[in-house]
């Protein structure tokens, strides 16, 4: 509805005529000064305004002659509301309206360069509201704001080169810790350069995520998975395995690297006494699947199913009861063997049904792990399912 905030666009009539009245003036007659104060036109807009004709209300502000410092706000305060009402021409007529006149003082001014720069921001049009915020932080105004829309934009063309420097500016004149984001438009200038086999490059970029961001994960898959492509097992498995200690929660995503690398090098053995160890400090499903795994390759399904149970028992999750079932059923037969398959789809469902990956900020879920979350745009923070599900410590 049009008429929510227009309470923005009457506070001058308000404050003109209601319970300001009395201090402002001697005069008798309260609709006097209004009229004086406001133009005819002013009024008429409000009106078309309040009767939900925006059309016609934006062509009586466009027309008006005069723009006073009274109902300069007034302008500024429509456009901005016709843009959060998502009407974003409506906005850029205004604010462009605006700054076409000479006399407008320079603090209007920024703010209606501002405003537009927003506008064209909403409407999609980057590289006019690239322009627009350039020049405010060139004018040195609305800098902190103007820095953080443009790094938006640069994210939105994957323009990388671009955002680090102004991730780099934003931290210099705000003090905003910047190096999360900035290891992260370095992998993805790593990943880049991935797509053309071109390593060297990627080695660099990753450096210089790790450099930013020491615990950048997404910098040590990479690396990780690079080496793995170039055949270099050993270093690989080095900078998968230092995902624990950067982010647990993410440890989820190197355990098949992990076990294709310790095959690739036939050390088998290896493989199971480094995820006992880590098991021991980080008791989840995805490592209890890995071991039951080549426990079941050993010593059979008996044994994989024995050890799934225990670690069921202590930790209840839908994921466990699946991996037990699944070893349970070449165990059994007729009836039962019947029975486990049914219980066996149902949690199948159960997890395919489940996200796989989900933002601790703003609850977004998907089963793709997204490096920023696509929906509040922040970055790290979608997070493997397996880490929030609710398993039980003894
Ligand atoms: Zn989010």
């Amino acid at each position: 509805m049009l008429i929510h905030g227009l309470w923005l666009l009457l506070l001058p009539i308000a404050a003109a005529s209601g319970w300001a009245a009395a201090k402002w003036s001697q005069k008798s007659d309260a609709l006097d000064d209004r009229k004086a104060l406001f133009p005819k036109d002013y009024l008429l807009g409000l009106n078309f305004l309040l009767n939900e004709e925006p059309d016609k209300a934006l062509d009586v502000f466009l027309k008006m002659v005069d723009v006073d410092s009274e109902t300069v706000e007034t302008h500024l305060a429509l456009g901005n509301l016709f843009r959060r009402r998502g009407e974003v021409n409506r906005a850029i007529r205004i604010h462009q309206n605006l700054i076409a006149r000479p006399t407008l003082s320079k603090d209007i001014r920024v703010q209606a360069l501002f405003a537009l720069a927003k506008d064209y921001l909403s409407a999609g049009v980057l590289d006019r509201a690239e322009s627009l915020f350039l020049e405010l932080v060139e004018m040195n105004e609305q800098v902190g704001e103007s820095l953080q829309c443009l790094l938006s934009i640069y994210q939105q063309e994957k323009n990388w080169q671009s955002a680090i420097q102004i991730a780099q500016k934003i931290n210099a004149r705000t003090g905003t810790d910047m190096h999360l984001p900035i290891a992260h438009h370095y992998c993805e200038l790593a990943e880049l350069a991935l797509k053309t086999d071109d390593y060297e490059s990627a080695t660099r970029y990753l450096k210089k995520a790790l450099s930013n961001d020491s615990n950048c994960v997404r910098a040590s898959l990479l690396f990780g998975n690079m080496l793995v492509g170039k055949g270099n097992y050993k270093q690989a498995i080095r900078h998968f395995q230092h995902i624990k200690d950067q982010d647990p929660d993410y440890f989820v995503e190197a355990i098949t690297p992990l076990v294709d690398s310790f095959r690739a090098l036939s050390k088998e053995t290896e493989l199971i006494l480094y995820f006992k160890e880590v098991l021991k400090e980080f008791p989840r499903i995805p490592v209890v699947v890995v071991l039951s795994e080549q426990i079941r390759q050993w010593r059979g399904d008996k044994a994989a199913a024995t050890f799934v149970a225990d670690y069921v028992r202590k930790h209840p999750s839908i994921a466990g009861v699946h991996r037990l079932v699944e070893l349970q059923l070449p165990l059994t037969e007729g009836r039962a063997k019947h029975d486990l398959s049914i219980l066996h789809s149902l949690t199948q469902k159960l997890l395919a049904a489940q996200p796989s990956y989900q933002c601790i900020n703003c609850g977004f879920a998907g089963k793709v792990l997204h490096w920023q979350c696509p929906s509040c745009k922040r970055w790290s923070s979608m997070k493997p399912m397996y880490t929030l599900e609710v398993e039980q410590d003894d």
